[in-house]
């Protein structure tokens, strides 16, 4: 096991150490482009928050991937759907609905949606609270037309957010919807953000739970992979009482609700470090073995003159895609505006395009994986759905 001298946790500042196994993986960046390495993972032996170990590697890595960011490329610019039992919609409005279950928020107040990209979260949140005023934060201009285009949005910032706050704060809500996981200080920017709310207000974060979903950690800019009890811990130790933890929000997220703590309450006790440093390693071992499992099958239809695809052109489509590089025929996406486009050098079909008999690997946790072959074998009988290994 490698071990740096200096290596710090992100959360609560203890010792971080390197997880074993720590298999030469390659890495995909959050705007789904391969990457050569995926970094070194770390977990704390204070509180077990897992990590990217922020070197001059990952920084310079990080910088020239933000240089280059497209949202959401494949799909012109379109946001992600989600498609489910329940048919397809948009990511957002998704999360919306199992966020709105947890919350009791008010007929009318302010949100700042901070990192809001092209407004996405802040449209969703505006359907379901219409009155309320909403207000988009990001480190650049360039979708400010998008934001301010959103029904409610009464206000758009980048820059310092204290400019936000004495502009138009402080809030009633503050949102934090895929960024924590971007931020190499998260206790540090949650803290920041509790001078932003109201008080009583209402923190509202999502973030991928690693937990849940192993392939988060092959996502390079992702510098904390976070599971429920790393996320509460981050809140807690910004200052915050946590109102509601959603691990079903989302399946693979895990979101919280939290307020600002009422001063003098006492700090959180420590975490559990064992708990990161099994799922760290279990999860790292399951990503070994379902590269190696992917690579038999698909050797084994090759040999049988039948194409090997991969489902889906997302995070865990486009890793698998490099680390099986030359046993890929094509992928295979449920999104229309991704069809007759090609990803990684290789095509990508529509279910009903793709030949009779060719195997579809299910790059997805085990459970998910085994809903979504049953829907696929029944909407789509001319094709085989491939489950990944278990996990432990
Ligand atoms: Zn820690």
């Amino acid at each position: 096991m490698k071990t740096t001298a200096g290596d710090v946790c992100t959360l609560c500042g203890g010792p971080a150490r390197a997880v074993s196994p720590g298999a030469a993986f390659s890495g995909v960046t959050s705007d789904i482009k391969p990457w050569p390495r995926m970094g070194a993972i770390l977990c704390c032996e204070a509180c077990g928050h897992v990590q990217k170990r922020l070197d001059g590697q990952w920084r310079a890595d990080a910088k020239a991937i933000y240089d280059d960011y497209v949202m959401y490329h494949l799909s012109d610019g379109a946001e992600q759907v989600v498609f489910d039992a329940a048919g397809a919609s948009p990511r957002t409005a998704r999360l919306i609905e199992g966020m709105s279950a947890a919350w009791s928020l008010p007929g009318s107040g302010s949100l700042l949606d901070v990192g809001c990209g092209g407004g996405a979260f802040l449209a969703a949140f505006g359907r379901a609270m219409p009155g309320w005023k909403l207000f988009g934060h990001d480190h650049c201009a360039q979708r400010r037309a998008e934001v301010m285009a959103v029904p409610g949005a009464c206000g758009f910032h980048c820059g310092a957010l204290t400019d936000a706050a004495a502009q138009d704060g402080p809030f009633d809500a503050v949102s934090l919807i895929y960024v924590l996981e971007h931020m190499p200080e998260p206790v540090a920017e949650l803290s920041r953000l509790r001078a932003l709310l109201k008080p009583g207000g209402t923190l509202m974060v999502m973030v991928p739970d690693f937990a849940q979903n192993p392939f988060d950690l092959a996502v390079v800019d992702h510098c904390g992979h976070f599971f429920a009890e790393t996320l509460a811990r981050a809140a807690e130790l910004a200052g915050y009482e946590i109102v509601a933890l959603g691990r079903q929000w989302m399946a693979k997220e895990v979101g919280l609700l939290a307020r600002p703590r009422p001063g003098g309450a006492p700090a959180p006790k420590d975490g559990d470090p064992n708990q990161g440093q099994a799922l760290a390693r279990t999860s790292l071992d399951w990503l070994s073995r379902t590269v190696a499992a992917a690579k038999e099958t698909a050797r084994a239809l090759h040999a049988q003159g039948r194409p090997f695809a991969l489902f889906g052109t997302a995070i865990a489509g486009s890793w698998l895609a490099q680390e099986l590089a030359g046993h890929v025929d094509c992928f295979v996406d449920e999104d229309v505006l991704r069809w007759g486009k090609t990803h990684l050098g290789l095509p990508i079909l529509g279910p009903a395009q793709a030949a009779p008999g060719t195997g579809l690997f299910l790059g997805f946790p085990p459970a998910l994986a085994t809903s979504i072959a049953e829907r696929l074998t029944q909407a789509h009988p001319h094709l085989t759905p491939l489950l990944p290994p278990e996990q432990p």
